[in-house]
């Protein structure tokens, strides 16, 4: 028998996600954001459940083979754009529509030659500072581009740091308006966190990890306040059960003692299958469908977590790390980052290559 490590994706998770970016965003279109393997999914995997949304946007142009590959003839956009001149003959060749985010990407395609004019996104910095032409020289560029014979359609796209928080997006939608307003062609601004909090006029949304079932906003708000439903499942065994005796230890560096007697279960699960080794004591798990909580250090392999609720748990009890449980369960990846430090995304960008993963319902 394998190592009962095992994560699932969630295919109908998935699409419900897409209905819900839909449903929250008018009557924009739905970009699929699938880079990063569609967060740790697997593009392949995701694939079945995401094909509801409009088009996939990524970033690496071997990922957006991938799609090509998977039969997907929609849009793909580049979120990022090419990287050095030849990746053009790619977007050439795939259809793929590209970002355009700098001066020297406006040079490559003024020298790419093609048959097919390329639709292009072109990106302002409103205020995020990573990627994008800053607002007075937006419509330099816009011009520019406007007059290449390699470019068809023009889109309008931006990107925000604070759709998630306090402070907002008002005054980078203010920046982006400003400098946009009497320009043609179609508006990307909306993140995740801009779909689920913010009204805006868009005619494309960028739909990440609102897709894959986390809350961009925890705590403030879950997934079961934005109804979401998990797209990834991260379950194990109990491979052991340990009886402990008042001022017993628990794994490495002893970080845990038991003040009574205490059973405890292990879990075959641990930092090098993806689960965050960071997580302290009292992190949430549930034990065939039950809440419980880790106890003591996370190690390599396997994990510790408390059975004192739980008489009826012992060898072959299903322990859910995160995501979907027995009986329509649910431990919200969210819950587990909080406790690692750490946001839902990176844990499942983080699920470990040794974990084999199944998909289904
Ligand atoms: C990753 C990314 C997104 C998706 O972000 P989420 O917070 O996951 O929705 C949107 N736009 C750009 C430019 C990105 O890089």
């Amino acid at each position: 028998m394998p190592r009962p490590v095992q994560a699932l994706i969630h295919t109908a998770a998935l699409a419900h996600n897409i209905g819900r970016s839909r449903a929250m965003a008018g009557d924009a279109r739905v970009w699929a954001v699938v880079k990063a393997n569609a967060y740790g999914h697997g593009i392949e995997r995701a694939f079945e459940g995401l094909r509801s949304a409009d088009g996939f946007a990524l970033l690496d142009l071997a990922e957006a083979e991938r799609v090509r590959a998977l039969g997907w003839r929609g849009p793909i956009l580049l979120l990022e754009g090419c990287f050095e001149p030849r990746d053009l003959e790619l977007c050439s060749r795939l259809g793929l529509w590209h970002a355009v985010h700098c001066n020297e990407q406006i040079n490559w395609l003024a020298a790419h030659k093609t048959q097919q004019p390329h639709r292009v996104f072109l990106k302002m910095n409103s205020g995020m500072n990573r990627l994008g032409f800053r607002p007075e020289a937006f419509r330099g560029a816009y011009t520019r581009l406007n007059a290449l014979p390699q470019v068809d359609e023009v889109s309008l796209m931006t990107h925000f740091s604070d759709a998630d928080g306090a402070r907002g997006v008002k005054h980078q939608v203010a920046v982006f308006e400003a400098a946009t307003q009497d320009l043609m062609g179609e508006r990307c601004l909306s993140n995740s966190a801009a779909v689920l909090r913010h009204t805006l006029k868009n005619d494309w949304v960028r739909a990440g990890i609102v897709s894959y079932g986390s809350a961009p906003d925890f705590p403030e708000h879950d997934i079961v306040h934005w109804n979401l439903q998990p797209t990834m499942t991260l379950r194990s065994k109990l491979i052991a059960t340990q009886t402990l005796q008042p001022g017993d230890t628990v794994g490495y560096g002893s970080s845990y003692t038991a003040t009574t007697t205490q059973r405890i279960g292990i879990v075959a699960c641990g930092y090098a299958d993806g689960y965050p080794r960071h997580c302290p004591s009292g992190t949430p798990v549930l034990v065939d469908g039950v809440r419980s909580t880790t106890v003591g250090r996370v190690s390599m392999d396997m994990m510790a977590v408390d059975l004192a609720a739980l008489p009826a748990a012992g060898l072959g009890s299903e322990v859910t790390l995160w995501g979907q449980g027995p009986g329509g369960t649910i431990l919200s990846i969210d819950e587990v980052a909080r406790s690692a430090a750490t946001i839902g995304y990176e844990l499942m960008c983080a699920l470990a290559p040794r974990v084999p993963v199944h998909v289904g319902d």
